[in-house]
């Protein structure tokens, strides 16, 4: 049986691999998701038959209760609230490889080898800092705690010997396996290894928090592998680690910053600059008519999906809008910042689910330089990611991050509800610029409004 189980993983890593490809493109991501969950079922399936390890009546007591839960949360989910939950999944997946490492130690009770001890301390921590980190990340994103950098003296030199502690403990648990109290203390270490390790990090900064930790919950189920000799947890967890740490690597170059500068430098401690610089400035508020009057002259529009599009959920009402402009021959072309929103592909996803055609969608590198020929272009509920003081204000929590060139447009449409900041907590200055009209409304009841504007 177990060599039939491992030509079944070899299919599963096939497959794995095969998924993770066709998600790298909005147009496949449906087929790669529905392959790798076949990998996975088969994997699953395979693996309980081959391995006998529990009653089957304690495998679906658990599947049920699991997949229950699962699926009401999966239903009440809103897409703006995707970001926790993958935070959530990332910290329990590292629970769930900590857990088992953890059951595989004390099953050997002091009798193992010493690679394994070795490994299941690596999956122990790994696993235990993915949890805690995770469950920070979570309530950052929820709001539960500031989403500013929590910062304190020596911050650094704290989490320095923790790791030293940890090693130790590692070392004297190796040296003597019947020690189990060491692998209570590099799991209580770890633990507050995760907590201390993100509180500092913030705002803007928290995709790459989301996918760094999606990257060690792949690392800690490979380790986890390892311990239990199980070669599609190796596999599946290392394809898991490596796509987590190249999305991380893609992030940080859609930010211009460095991973060492995203974990360690606390950017956005001040929670930039916010509102009140602003209180000198005017804007001008404008109506859904203005909008449509200089919509009907223009021969191009670029339309930026942001955050509030997703808050909003003004995807299908913009589609029509979209659909509206192209019969009066007017090139629209939608723009996407490889961070708009709250998660990477956040704005695809979203899009995806109203039918915009894919090749309406265009990356920021391919989109940029076209600005400057654009007559309008459409801001819906974005703000960071249009934001000018990236490229010159050297103190913003923005700056460095490559932004999207709007303010080049020769007209600029921004609709949200008021001139307040973004994540980044950051006053934008495009607001106030004399080519920008403001449409304050929340972004479905605005593109509704124009769309009616432009049907009468
Ligand atoms: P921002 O968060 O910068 O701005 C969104 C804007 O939407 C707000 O200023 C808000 O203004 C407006 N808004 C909110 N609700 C509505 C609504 N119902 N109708 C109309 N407008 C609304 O979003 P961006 O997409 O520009 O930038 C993304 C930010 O999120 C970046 O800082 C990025 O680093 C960060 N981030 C990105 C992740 C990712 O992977 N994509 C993950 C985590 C964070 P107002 O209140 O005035 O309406």
């Amino acid at each position: 049986m177990t060599s039939i189980a491992n030509w079944v993983y070899l299919l599963c890593a096939v497959l794995f691999i095969l998924g993770l490809k066709n998600l790298g493109s909005a147009k496949t991501a449906r087929r790669g998701n529905l392959l790798a969950m076949l990998a996975m079922l088969l994997a699953v399936v395979v693996t309980l038959l081959d391995q006998q390890i529990l009653s089957f009546t304690f495998i679906f007591t658990g599947l049920i209760i699991g997949s229950a839960i699962g699926a009401v949360v999966a239903k009440k989910i809103q897409m703006t609230q995707m970001p926790e939950m993958v935070a959530l999944f990332n910290g329990l997946g590292g629970a769930a490889s900590a857990l088992v490492a953890s059951a595989e130690f004390f099953r050997g009770n002091g009798d193992l080898q010493i690679s394994i001890v070795a490994t299941i301390c690596l999956s122990v921590l790994i696993g235990t800092v993915t949890l805690s980190g995770s469950l920070i990340a979570f309530a950052k994103l929820k709001g539960i705690m500031k989403g500013a950098p929590i910062t304190y003296r020596g911050q650094h030199v704290i989490n320095g010997l923790i790791v030293a502690m940890v090693l130790v403990f590692a070392i004297m648990l190796v040296l003597d396996p019947s020690n189990w109290k060491m692998l209570i203390g590099i799991l209580a270490l770890a633990a507050v290894l995760g907590i201390t390790s993100v509180i500092p990090i913030g705002g803007a900064d928290m995709p790459v928090v989301i996918s760094l930790l999606n990257s060690y919950s792949g690392l800690a189920a490979a380790a986890t592998g390892f311990v239990i000799s199980n070669n599609i947890l190796i596999i599946s967890g290392a394809l898991v680690g490596a796509s987590g740490l190249i999305l991380t690597n893609i992030m940080c170059v859609a930010m211009n910053r460095s991973l060492g500068n995203v974990l360690f430098a606390a950017v956005g401690s001040d929670g930039g600059s916010a509102s009140g610089s602003t209180e000198q400035k005017q804007v001008t508020r404008y109506t859904a008519e203005d909008a449509v009057m200089m919509l009907d002259s223009a021969q191009s529009v670029i339309i930026i999906p942001g955050y509030g599009l997703a808050v909003a959920q003004a995807q299908h009402i913009l589609q029509e809008m979209t659909e509206i402009l192209m019969e009066r021959n007017i090139q629209v072309r939608y723009a996407i910042h490889p961070v708009a929103g709250r998660m990477p592909g956040h704005m695809n996803v979203l899009l995806a689910e109203a039918s915009v055609s894919y090749d309406l969608l265009y990356e920021m590198d391919a989109i940029n330089d076209d600005f400057k020929n654009t007559d309008v272009a459409l801001v819906i509920g974005a703000n960071d990611i249009i934001n000018p003081a990236a490229r010159h204000k050297k103190e913003s929590a923005l700056y460095g991050m490559p932004i999207l060139n709007v303010d080049k447009a020769r007209t600029v449409m921004i609709v949200k509800r008021s001139l307040s900041v973004g994540f980044a907590g950051e006053d934008n200055e495009l607001f106030y610029d004399d080519k920008t009209m403001m449409l304050f409304a929340d972004a479905k009841k605005m593109v509704t409004e124009i769309v009616h504007a432009l049907k009468a």
